[in-house]
């Protein structure tokens, strides 16, 4: 494996590193500190919003080649975090990256993780690890909706019951490490009842939430920021703790579902 190429916006570094076989993946150097490296050439999820998983899967990454793309930018960058939210589902790849994940931390690196929960019992696994952030997309609280937005991302109740299981014996502080996704997408799941029950959810489960900006992709709206921002204050006045997508994330270079696979 190799390092291919450096593109540079003002805000983020991305990497594509070729690999033994000639396909291509890519990793984000964002926030001065932060390395977000992919564990799959392509995914087998296919979220409409996200251009990784328009090919479908092609292969997993060995472990090697998930630690690579660390291994072969630490000596130039200040890597302190791994944020594994790259091409790929991690925990359709989870021998591979929990192991990649050990190293990391035998490094002394924080590594958080973003994923659709799927399959639920490595779900399961995840959460006991040692991780610095475990965020678990839901993107809407209707089975019919979220499959339709994650359509090869398992069963919502399954997901949720999951989760409270795995979430019902951590102190308050670990409950909050775990952050539900929710990405506005204008038109579809930006209504006020729907956050509602968002909040409902977050509430019950006593976990964080992340509203996430959409970046255009070609297949849905980005809501205006006015309307964002009014989503934020809406779930902040019903108490939960909300984050906001980056900067960094709204970034067309290695924002959020702009990797590729073989970019060229
Ligand atoms: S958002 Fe994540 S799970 Fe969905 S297609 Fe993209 S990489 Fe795969």
């Amino acid at each position: 494996m190799r390092l291919l190429s450096t593109h540079r916006s003002e805000l983020n570094q991305l990497f594509v590193f070729e690999l033994s076989d000639g396909y291509k993946v890519e990793s984000v150097f964002y926030r001065g500190d932060t390395l977000c490296i992919s564990t799959q050439v392509g995914c087998a999820i296919k979220c409409p919003f996200c251009l990784s998983g328009s090919l479908g899967l092609v292969r997993n990454l060995s472990s090697e080649e998930i630690y690579a793309q660390y291994d072969l930018l630490k000596d130039t960058l200040p890597i302190r975090r791994i944020a594994v939210a790259g091409i790929g589902e991690p925990l359709m790849n989870y021998p591979n990256v929990v192991m990649s994940f050990w190293r990391f931390k035998n490094m002394g690196l924080k590594v958080s993780f973003y994923t659709i929960g799927f399959p639920h019992t490595y779900l399961g696994h995840l959460i006991k690890l040692p991780h610095n952030g475990i965020t678990v997309s839901i993107h809407s609280t209707r089975a019919d909706k979220r499959k339709k937005l994650i359509p090869h991302g398992g069963n919502l109740e399954t997901l949720i019951s999951t989760l409270r299981k795995e979430i019902e014996g951590l102190s308050k502080r670990k409950k909050k490490k775990i952050s539900l996704a929710y990405l506005l997408l204008k038109g579809i799941n930006d209504s006020y009842e729907e956050l509602e029950e968002f909040v409902r959810l977050v509430s019950e489960l006593g976990v964080s939430a992340t509203l996430l900006y959409y970046n255009d992709t070609g297949s849905f709206k980005a809501p205006s920021e006015q309307e964002y921002e009014e989503r934020f204050l809406f779930l902040k006045k019903h108490g939960i703790k909300v984050t906001l997508s980056t900067r960094f994330r709204k970034d067309k270079l290695g924002g959020c579902g702009m990797l590729l696979v073989n970019r060229v």
